[in-house]
């Protein structure tokens, strides 16, 4: 199970929207995924549907006690798409953490012990933060997928985020690697997005995703519904992108990943 983690710092960046909406296409396209919600915003499970009362366990329940993820999942209305919900429970866990043993590990442990093949890939959706929820995300983590809001201040804490991914290879995963940068809500209109993407695009080079997700409102209306924009409305400019995306993804996974 290839394991990926959305994560960006800053919040409203798109994090949750790109979780969600690139679970549902992978999904689509034959994938088993489980999209773990690490934010104690519970956005990603409200965003598919999942209300409070189906929230018995959760990502809280994963890190904090020996609750394995095959109890805490829940199929979600998309075929082949599970998640391990979120509560507010979560927003303690930076604490209690501090005290556990393995406290860096504790996610790590939990989706090594999946059962091989249960799932082809899982997407951790990750709080905007830099504490112990997201650096659980990243030690379990093979790669990152980060979104940067097409905005004037993309960049900015863009480092921190880059120095956290050091120490995290320097202390516990070598291996992590950073899939991509998706520049998301990029607004046509606007001569400063198009300025910002270039700005970005120029500094980060070839790391930054081709495929622009655009602003569009049916993205932002889908979650109140409960589905994701994908399934929503299939053909809006935001559902065509994460689709486009979403293909970008897959041939930049390892081939062996694809495999699966
Ligand atoms: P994060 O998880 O990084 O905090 P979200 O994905 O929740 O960010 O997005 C923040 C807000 O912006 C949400 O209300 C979401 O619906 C909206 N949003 C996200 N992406 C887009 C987009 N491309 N176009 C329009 N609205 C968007
Ligand atoms: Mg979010």
């Amino acid at each position: 199970m290839i394991r990926i983690a959305v994560a960006n710092q800053k919040g409203g960046v798109g994090k949750t929207t790109t979780a969600i909406n690139i679970a549902t296409a992978l999904a689509a396209t034959g994938w088993r995924v489980l999209l773990v919600d690490l934010d104690p915003q519970g956005n990603a499970s409200t965003g598919l549907g999942i209300g409070h009362a189906q929230r018995d366990l959760s990502s809280y329940d994963l890190l904090t006690s020996s609750c394995t993820v095959e109890e805490a999942f829940v199929p979600t209305r998309v075929p082949r798409l599970d998640l391990v919900p979120a509560t507010v429970d979560l927003s303690g866990a930076e604490i209690e953490l501090v005290e556990l043993p393995e406290r860096t590990h504790r996610l790590d442990n939990a989706l090594a012990s999946t059962p091989p093949g249960r799932w082809d890939v899982c997407l951790i959706d990750c709080p905007p933060s830099l504490g112990l929820l997201t650096i659980n995300a990243l030690v379990a983590a093979h790669s990152i997928l980060v979104p940067l809001q097409t905005e004037f201040f993309a960049l900015e804490g863009l480092s921190q985020l880059l120095q956290t991914i050091e120490r995290i290879r320097a202390r516990f995963n070598p291996e992590l690697s950073i899939l991509g940068v998706a520049l998301t809500m990029f607004d046509r209109r606007n001569n400063l997005s198009a300025q910002v993407a270039d700005d970005v695009r120029a500094c980060l080079g070839k790391v930054v995703f081709d495929t622009v997700i655009p602003r569009n409102v049916r993205l932002s209306e889908a979650p109140s519904h409960g589905i994701p924009a994908l399934i929503y409305d299939h053909r809006c400019s935001g559902s065509e992108a994460y689709i486009a995306l979403a293909r970008e993804l897959i041939a930049r996974m390892p081939k062996r990943a694809v495999a699966a």
